[in-house]
């Protein structure tokens, strides 16, 4: 295929749009510019290929599909099925899993799914058994109510969000943490590591349904063949969320006791973070959960995106090839050349360093908030997140540290030498900010000073830095 094929695509693609409303093709535009120029340390964002971009524009989203491959509510779904199969064999290959289910929206609803089949395998309960038959409508407000009381005491043991968990492993703010009654497990406050331990003796404390695994902000590998044994020592299901790292399982980068995927009952993943896919969820099962798992739309899910699916078949394939392993691989060795360029010039990195795609900076040791040290980031052309740190002093808004991850720049080629650069910009930009004070003298959790033109001078550093790997490099808008 020409790389020119590439660049007519889109631009003919921004020319319909752009004579339907201007704006929207101009702001789709201004993103590509943007991401160009960006030094994109989100460790949960990615560029996916032209291919799965070019996968999810078109007519497939205008097809309604609920039910499953050959099983659907509508006709006319014989491409559906096509891609729909596709996906899930690429998923299953790619992964060595008995069955995976394509169809979650997103990482949130691909955990929802989850949940919903672990309940339905597990509890006994007439109530969810006919809130899973075809027509949700049909239950009453009565059927609803013994629900919610049947399920209102079940457990489930999860990463807690301030060691590096998810919302949705049973917090608050999510549904999870109403439909389950929720415990967490933290870190080693010495080391930051995962005490399993710990694990062990709060699971035999509180005995829950689901042990979850799986994190955001965790930046070391996890030991799924323990935690499966900590599972079945009190017959939990085992759950893990590798949302984050996905790629890096595809990758061949964490096997054996570190690879979920043998050692789940059930693993969830978003397809658009590590693994580089378009923005959507997953489900892999063992085969005992898969008729569970397959209800997933309509019991929680609306219908399908067949556009996104179609993506997601191309994506996989693309991890199926040798060279993402490669990938896979420089993502790790980036994250430890920036972990060792920050250590190096004495940051302070939660648990001493990374085995994955991530690292958290600890940036009290700069006198600063998570939230002063992302914008002054920021303002010098690197794009961060805040993160809370184990304990964190500062809460989740304003925090005490910075997420930072690799996938994104590995996959434009940056290596371990700009990954050296990129510690010394940070390094640089964090030593020069200064937290600011409130109007009556009391120190501000948000305000900061920062010399504007050391500022400019670090952003265009940073343009400096990514010019040699321009991104999408084959797509000219001009
Ligand atoms: C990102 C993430 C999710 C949510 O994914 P969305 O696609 O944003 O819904 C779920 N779990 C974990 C562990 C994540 O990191």
């Amino acid at each position: 295929m020409s790389r020119n094929a590439e660049s007519t695509a889109f631009r003919s693609a921004l020319e319909v749009i752009r004579a339907v409303e201007p704006r929207v093709a101009d702001a789709i535009g201004a993103e590509l510019t943007d991401q160009r120029e960006s030094l994109k340390l989100i460790a949960s964002e990615n560029y996916a290929s032209p291919a799965t971009l070019l996968a999810m524009g078109n007519w497939f989203s205008d097809k309604y599909a609920e039910g499953t491959v050959g099983r659907r509510f509508y006709a006319g779904c014989q491409n559906v099925d096509t891609v729909e199969a596709l996906a899930a064999e690429h998923a299953r290959e790619l992964f060595g899993a008995a069955h995976a289910y394509v169809q979650p929206h997103s990482g949130i609803d691909a955990n929802l799914v989850a949940f919903w089949a672990v309940l339905a395998d597990r509890v006994e309960s007439p109530a969810l058994k006919k809130a899973q038959v075809r027509q949700v409508n049909d239950l009453t407000e009565a059927d609803w109510f013994a629900l919610r009381r049947e399920l209102g005491n079940q457990r489930m043991l999860g990463m807690s969000l301030d060691a590096g968990g998810h919302l949705t492993h049973g917090f608050r703010p999510n549904i999870s943490g109403k439909m389950f009654d929720q415990r967490s497990y933290g870190t080693d406050p010495a080391t930051g590591l995962i005490d399993y331990d710990r694990v062990a003796e709060a699971a035999r404390e509180f005995k829950p349904l689901i042990l979850v695994g799986g994190y955001s902000a965790y930046p070391r590998k996890v030991n799924f063949r323990i935690l499966r044994e900590i599972a079945d020592s009190v017959g939990a299901t085992f759950m893990v969320d590798m949302a984050h790292f996905a790629g890096l399982v595809a990758g061949k980068v964490f096997t054996g006791d570190f690879d979920p995927v043998p050692h789940a009952h059930i693993v969830t993943t978003t397809t658009h973070k590590s693994l580089r896919g378009p923005r959507g969820g997953m489900v892999l099962c063992q085969p005992e959960l898969a008729d569970q798992v397959d209800r997933g739309c309509p019991m929680v899910l609306g219908g399908p995106l067949p556009h996104v699916m179609a993506a997601k078949a191309v994506a996989l394939a693309e991890a199926r090839r040798p060279d993402f392993a490669d990938y896979a691989q420089r993502i790790v060795d980036n994250s430890r050349a920036l972990a060792e360029g920050l250590l190096r010039r004495g940051a302070k990195l939660v648990t001493g360093g990374t085995d994955n795609h991530l690292v958290l900076i600890d940036v009290s040791g700069y006198g600063l908030t998570g939230r002063q040290a992302e914008q002054a980031l920021l303002d010098s052309g690197i794009v961060t997140n805040r993160n809370s740190v184990p304990q964190d002093p500062n809460g989740a808004w304003y925090t005490s540290g910075i997420r930072i991850g690799t996938p994104a720049l590995t996959t434009r080629g940056l290596g371990t030498a700009e990954m050296d650069q990129t510690a010394e910009l940070m390094h640089t930009v964090l030593t020069a900010t200064t937290a600011g004070a409130n109007a009556d003298g009391t120190p501000s959790k948000a305000k900061y000073a920062l010399d504007p033109a050391l500022a400019d001078k670090i952003a265009r550093q940073a343009t400096d830095l990514l010019a040699p790997f321009p991104l999408y490099p084959a797509i000219d808008l001009a």
